[in-house]
């Protein structure tokens, strides 16, 4: 059985929430601040955390940003706010997903299973991780396209490796410079913009006409396996 930490302060939606995802099968726990939801994860390490963004103790981006020091649960974020700099934030911050109010059961449950996939690859690093053709051997630091050899820089490795970890997903630059760099994003910075386009070169591609390295405008870029790209594997509208 799946858990879910639902935090939410709204005591309707928060019951509609637990109803809808109990009747479809989910261990639900619910907390109604910022802080008991926190205590939680740290005390029950559920496996799907749904966030509201408007908590009454604390603001659901602290929040987010408190539970990645602690866990690498999956977080979807729960938004009244349909706008991108909200969403940009919140993936910034270290959310994984968010689906905004009003939303049906339906949806959040199919999102809930969305996450725990893509969450689903090995962190094991002695076994490879595999994207397309490209493979990437975090223990021996080397990777191949198609059995080629590639000759990466340490940082450009170090990038891959960082996209392969989250192959799919929208990884925000500053989340790379944080992870690759340990740098805190200036907003100007160009680091993850230059490594990026010597690591578009060496898979033997170009932004205009990317395979595996697809950029976000504003927001990031993801590793994607160009053949599942092209069969449609994306659903998400
Ligand atoms: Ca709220």
């Amino acid at each position: 059985m799946t858990s879910v930490l639902v935090v939410e302060d709204d005591d309707a939606i928060r019951a509609a929430v637990r109803r809808g995802l109990s009747d479809r099968g989910y261990a639900v726990a619910v907390a109604a601040t910022g802080m008991a939801g926190l205590e939680h994860v740290i005390a029950e390490q559920p496996q799907t955390v749904l966030l509201d963004l408007g908590l009454p103790d604390v603001s659901g981006l602290t929040l987010i940003s408190m539970i990645r020091a602690a866990s690498a649960v999956p977080i979807i974020v729960i938004t009244a706010q349909d706008d991108d700099p909200t969403m940009v934030k919140a993936l910034d911050a270290g959310a994984d997903d968010y689906v905004v109010k009003p939303f049906g059961t339906d949806q959040v449950a199919a999102r809930i299973r969305a996450v725990l996939r893509r969450g689903g690859r090995s962190s094991d690093p002695s076994e490879p991780i595999r994207v397309g053709e490209l493979v990437i051997d975090e223990r021996a630091r080397t990777a191949s396209l198609a059995g080629d050899p590639l000759d990466l820089a340490r940082k450009e490795f170090d990038l891959l490796l960082a996209l392969a970890n989250r192959a799919g997903e929208v990884v925000t630059k500053r989340e790379l410079l944080s992870e690759v760099w340990q740098q805190a994003y200036g907003g100007a910075d160009r680091t993850v913009d230059v490594h990026l386009s010597w690591l578009r070169r060496k898979l033997g591609e170009t932004a205009a006409q990317p395979r595996y390295l697809i950029s976000v405008r504003g927001v990031g870029v993801r590793l994607v396996d160009p053949g599942a790209e092209q069969a449609g594997a994306e659903g998400d509208a």
